[in-house]
């Protein structure tokens, strides 16, 4: 049984915390469905990361626990037109840049005539996507979660319908409700989005030809992905930024610096602090007209056959039936939750985009199994938005955890930096894949991590490291002393945090 001691579900355990955490996955859920009162313990509407994975986690906890999912297919924006789609575009896309442009050649590898086969590429992308809509659907039957195919709303405190394709409802009475509906593409007022020339990411995923000028909107995360990819096939890539930097919010300046560098190397060019003002379909092509971010008499219009709309995703809550239950939203349409991410109706809880925190496909499972934790033992669930990674999967990669140095530098911290280059890193000289650097920030007193900052061709798997060290609150010492395989790219990480404890790395001076 549970302690009397109040418990933190938290990712980052104690010893303590451990035993209890155990103890969740020992219990059972004494199901109330059995008595007749619900058909279900819990239904989920929304199938993404967030929803699957809380469903999943629900029924093997004991839960009689229901999906509801409007689209043909599971897995979210994630699976059908997020993460998933762009990976492998951005893989396939790398792999013929390098032989397009005589790298592979480089290292002996000769090839002749290198074309784009641009519906086999985009072949890959659906299989890849198809076998892992396909896996949740199997993920469900094996745990017995039920999926119901239709659009979801909440009718009552304890009920949802569920209309389908047909017209036709059904109603699911549920102990509690999980919303976990996800996010939407925001649009860009007075530019209509049309998936053929004007595009959001959605339609960027599978254009049919590739473009000769496209103008990206944008140069947040999935902007840069989705510009690097057509930019590596062949298109001339202009993309026009408000801020003064590339990347979005939370990214080190050092890295966005060099990443602008690096991008700017590859063909992508970049008006920054400038915004666009409107956009227009002429004989001749699109127009796309913009301005100086402060405004002034900077006016320019940029000619292109393709517009990319990359300035954010908003909660997508239509219809859903908030009002009818008393549930409140905040100004940017996320949907209020408390620290059991209970919304104001009792036994409704959300998670994922449609709450605030990062939009992240592993922010929103993370929420959906303390969540579900939660709604079982009652307890407190702790998440510690700190530790939650952002990852950009250009070559080279970008991946940050923690702090930066400018929200070190304006909290007053007093830090110390470690960096090591990847040119002075074996693994990366081996392969030949030098360019960039890992970056660690950590306490200048007690030397506990604070924050770690990559820029190279594997970033977004080193970063994994930097979270499992940020969550247990290891200091620079204790990561450089732990033996690293060789030759790896990780070893840069263990070196830039022997510079930070030890004030010199080995292999670079
Ligand atoms: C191009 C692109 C690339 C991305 N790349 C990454 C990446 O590399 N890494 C990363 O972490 N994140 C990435 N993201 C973000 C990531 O996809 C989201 O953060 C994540 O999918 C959010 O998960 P979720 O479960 O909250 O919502 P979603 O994945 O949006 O899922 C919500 C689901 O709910 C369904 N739904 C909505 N309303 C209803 C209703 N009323 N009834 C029934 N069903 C409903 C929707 O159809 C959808 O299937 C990317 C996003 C995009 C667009």
């Amino acid at each position: 049984m549970f302690s009397q001691v109040p418990l933190r579900i938290s990712k980052a355990t104690t010893t303590f915390q451990k035993c209890l955490k155990c103890s969740i996955n020992q219990v059972r859920y004494a199901s109330s469905s059995g008595s007749g009162l619900y058909q279900y313990d819990l239904v989920v509407i929304g199938s993404g990361p967030g929803g699957y994975v809380a469903a999943i986690k629900a029924a093997q906890l004991g839960l009689k626990t229901a999906c509801v999912e409007k689209n043909a297919t599971y897995g979210g924006t994630c699976l059908n037109v997020g993460c998933i789609p762009s990976k492998a575009m951005l893989h396939n896309s790398h792999l013929y840049h390098l032989a397009k442009h005589g790298e592979l050649q480089k290292r002996g590898v000769e090839l002749q005539g290198v074309n784009l086969n641009l519906p086999v590429f985009m072949k890959q992308k659906e299989d890849a996507v198809k076998g892992l809509t396909n896996g949740v659907a199997y993920l469900f039957k094996n745990n017995k979660v039920t999926g119901y195919r239709g659009f979801g709303s909440i009718s009552g405190e304890n009920q949802v319908t569920v209309k389908k394709d047909d017209g036709s409802t059904e109603t699911l009475n549920a102990k509690n409700i999980l919303i976990a509906v996800g996010s939407e593409v925001t649009p860009f007022p007075g530019i209509e989005i049309d998936e053929e020339t004007i595009v959001s990411s959605t339609g960027a995923l599978s254009l049919k030809q590739v473009p000769k000028k496209m103008v990206l909107i944008g140069a947040g995360v999935i902007g840069l992905e989705l510009g690097s990819v057509w930019s590596r096939l062949g298109a001339e890539v202009i993309c026009v930024e408000f801020l003064s930097h590339i990347g979005g919010l939370g990214i080190d300046m050092e890295i966005s610096k060099q990443f602008q560098k690096v991008l700017t190397k590859q063909g992508l060019k970049f008006k920054m602090d400038t915004k666009v003002t409107g956009a227009e379909k002429t004989d001749s092509g699109l127009k796309v007209h913009v301005e100086g971010a402060k405004g002034g008499d900077t006016k320019e219009t940029l000619d292109c056959d393709t517009v990319l709309v990359c300035i954010g995703r908003r909660p997508y809550t239509k219809d859903l039936g908030l009002d009818s239950v008393g549930i409140t939203v905040d100004k940017r349409g996320r949907i209020e939750v408390d620290k059991f991410f209970k919304t104001a109706s009792k036994n409704i809880y959300a998670i994922g985009d449609c709450i605030k925190g990062p939009m992240l496909a592993h922010k929103a499972e993370d929420e959906g199994i303390i969540c579900v934790e939660s709604i079982i033992s009652g307890h407190e669930p702790h998440i510690d938005y700190n530790c939650v990674p952002s990852v950009i999967y250009t070559f080279p990669e970008v991946a940050w955890i923690g702090k930066s140095e400018e929200q070190l530098k304006e909290e007053g911290i007093k830090y110390k930096v470690g960096r090591f280059p990847m040119a002075a890193n074996s693994r990366a000289k081996t392969i030949n894949e030098p360019e960039g650097f890992v970056k660690v920030l950590a306490d200048e007193k007690t030397d506990r991590l604070l924050g770690a900052h990559i820029i190279n061709s594997v970033a977004g798997e080193l970063i994994n490291e930097a979270s499992l060290a940020l969550e247990y609150g290891a200091s620079c010492e204790d990561i450089a002393r732990v033996c690293h395989a060789h030759p790896t790219w990780s070893e840069s990480f263990k070196e830039a945090n022997l510079q930070a404890y030890a004030g010199k790395a080995i292999n670079f001076s």
